[in-house]
């Protein structure tokens, strides 16, 4: 099968000056992918440009969705931290953001966006919130929001900023089980950004390693020792 997405001779910065550079990558259906590096390497800017938030410097790449008649969609999650939690906002609203990307400036939502918007809530657990300020819910459930937010668009690949950061170890525990349910159920392919925490390596293999302005594939156990800066953290 075709991979979901090819990156070609990419170069990913900003105003010109690149971060990372001449990027050629596969990345296949399906796949759980660990994006790891010390602070700086250019994860997020490596997840930004694939959300299209930034514009790469140079190259392209192209994807293969499963659904032809489904353009590709890219839902991120970002650090929960850049959303602003003062927004007067319910949780239903929140999750709604998701499907806005695939509607015209002026329109409202359709029955399409809305049954999405009900499955997202119901995939991730969050229906019994959905009337409730996002600004008064703990930081799990902040969390859970923001991944149903990023279903709602019905994604090939999910994109995720340190899901983690900041969560208890039961919030951990739940997040991660969600996380693994959701790949298989909603044929998601995961791209997964945090720093090495045991509790991910215990459950994501394979992975991208961000270092001196380029990108090694392979094992992750294999990049911990390529890596010449690593940390480990948790
Ligand atoms: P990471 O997510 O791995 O910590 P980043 O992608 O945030 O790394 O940063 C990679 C490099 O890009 C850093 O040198 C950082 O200073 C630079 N950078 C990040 N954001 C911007 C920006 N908006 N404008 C210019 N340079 C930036």
């Amino acid at each position: 099968m075709d991979p979901l997405l090819t990156l070609e001779q990419m170069t990913m910065g900003y105003r010109g000056k690149p971060v990372l550079s001449n990027l050629t990558l596969d990345i296949h259906h399906g796949e759980l992918l660990a994006v790891v590096g010390s602070n700086g390497s250019g994860k997020t800017t490596f997840l930004k440009t694939l959300v299209g938030i930034l514009p790469p410097l140079m190259g392209r790449f192209s994807t293969k969705p499963l659904r032809p008649d489904h353009p590709f969609q890219v839902g991120y999650v970002p650090q929960r931290a850049t959303l602003n939690s003062l927004l007067p906002l319910t949780t239903k609203e929140i999750v709604e953001m998701g499907t806005y990307g695939t509607l015209k400036p002026w329109q409202n939502l359709g029955q399409n966006e809305r049954r999405q918007v009900e499955w997202a809530m119901e995939a991730v657990g969050i229906q019994s919130y959905a009337k409730l300020q996002y600004s008064a819910l703990s930081g799990g459930q902040q969390q859970r929001v923001l991944i149903a937010r990023a279903l709602a668009s019905k994604p090939d690949l999910m994109i995720l900023d340190e899901p983690l950061a900041s969560l208890d170890q039961e919030s951990v525990k739940t997040m991660v089980t969600l996380l693994l349910s959701l790949r298989t159920e909603a044929h998601l392919t995961i791209l997964w950004a945090d720093h090495f925490i045991p509790t991910m390596a215990a459950i994501v293999h394979e992975g991208l390693l961000l270092e001196d302005g380029t990108i090694f594939r392979g094992k992750l156990d294999d990049l911990l020792r390529l890596s010449a800066h690593w940390t480990l953290s948790e």
